[in-house]
């Protein structure tokens, strides 16, 4: 049978790494992501949740700007939409493992960097 999945390398795209979100964070982070986080020397934001009574609190990875200016993951080594890598792979967060390879976020954020898909 035809594999009908598209072949995308990830290694030169990245697009799925730079942030779109107004603030300073990006990857939200469960326990298990904040436990296997550990050691790898990342920064951890904790986020007020915005009108939550009682108060509530969202751990997230923050994002830095990379070689083209581009708002990105911190964890990401190179560029956005360029040669790249994840510089904690092993330990990703689990929001990053699941994200689908060829999906409609996937697909959108190729798009946003006029790659095709
Ligand atoms: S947007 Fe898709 S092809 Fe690009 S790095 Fe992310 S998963 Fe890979
Ligand atoms: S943790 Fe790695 S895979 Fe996930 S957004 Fe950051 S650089 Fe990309």
């Amino acid at each position: 049978m035809a594999n009908d999945a598209p072949q995308y390398d990830c290694l030169t795209c990245g697009a799925c790494c730079a942030s779109q979100s107004p603030g300073e964070s990006y990857v939200l982070l469960n326990e298990a992501d904040i436990q296997r986080l550990r050691g790898t020397g990342l920064p951890i934001l904790t986020l007020q949740v915005q009108d939550s009574d009682p108060p509530e609190t969202l751990e997230a990875l923050p994002t830095k700007r990379d070689p083209n200016g581009t708002k990105v993951c911190i964890a990401l080594n190179g560029c956005s939409g360029g040669v790249n890598a994840c510089s904690i792979y092993e330990q990703r967060p689990r929001a990053c493992r699941v994200f689908e390879l060829g999906g409609y976020f996937c697909q959108d954020a190729r798009r946003r960097f006029g790659f095709p898909v």
